[in-house]
């Protein structure tokens, strides 16, 4: 087993609002995401503003609909995580009644390689006859989505072992949908797991160890 892990989602909940952008406007400014692919151009900038329709109270952890980066939970939770690991916060915005208050976490991308292309050609060729597109508005190379059993083993370098929580620089999806694949300590995740067991599950993630960056 490796020391960084993911959590699964089950289920999403809360809607990112306004619906034309998918929810990016607030969150990356109307420049800062490509309307070719759904990619995020730019650091965040903005807070999700998520419609609490279905949600059922803003408790435990959750993911929101379309934005399966988005990582959010009641402030509580999200404070306490945040000191015990250095986590930085985001509020969430709800646009009418709040439901209760809520924080993102962020997740940054870290390091410039998570995978090994010629890996993630080879799988993406197995799965799907294909391996990925570089969008023709704004040129971000895509490689089409593969299963968490499916995807090659992260190369954890250096500054990705030192991090609390990370997305991978390489971007995934097809379509409108858009996303990186995520990483944390181990007991990051088992403490959102146990503090929301409806909405996620803890998985292992194949990794090796860089030891000379
Ligand atoms: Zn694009």
């Amino acid at each position: 087993m490796g020391d960084l892990v993911t959590l699964y989602y089950r289920r999403n909940r809360g809607w990112p609002t306004p619906e034309d952008s998918y929810g990016l406007t607030p969150m990356y400014g109307a420049d800062g995401w490509c309307r070719g692919c759904g990619v995020s151009l730019r650091e965040q900038t903005g807070s999700i503003v998520l419609r609490s329709k279905g949600l059922t109270g803003a408790q435990g952890a959750w993911i929101p609909y379309w934005r399966t980066n988005v990582l959010c939970m009641q402030r509580s939770l999200g404070e306490d995580l945040a000191g015990r690991f250095g986590l930085r916060l985001r509020p969430v915005v709800w646009p009418r009644q709040a439901p209760g208050e809520a924080v993102q976490v962020l997740m940054p991308v870290v390091g410039e390689r998570w995978f090994d292309p010629d890996e993630l050609r080879r799988r993406t060729h197995l799965r799907h006859g294909r391996d990925g597109v570089a969008c023709p508005t704004c040129g971000t190379w895509r490689w089409l989505p593969l299963r968490l059993v499916e995807q090659p083993p992260v190369h954890v370098g250096p500054e990705l072992a030192a991090a609390p929580i990370a997305a991978s620089p390489e971007w995934f999806g097809d379509g409108w949908s858009s996303f990186h694949k995520l990483l944390m300590v181990r007991e990051l995740a088992e403490l959102i797991q146990r503090a929301s067991p409806r909405d996620f599950t803890v998985e292992e993630v194949p990794q090796v160890y860089e030891s000379h960056p």
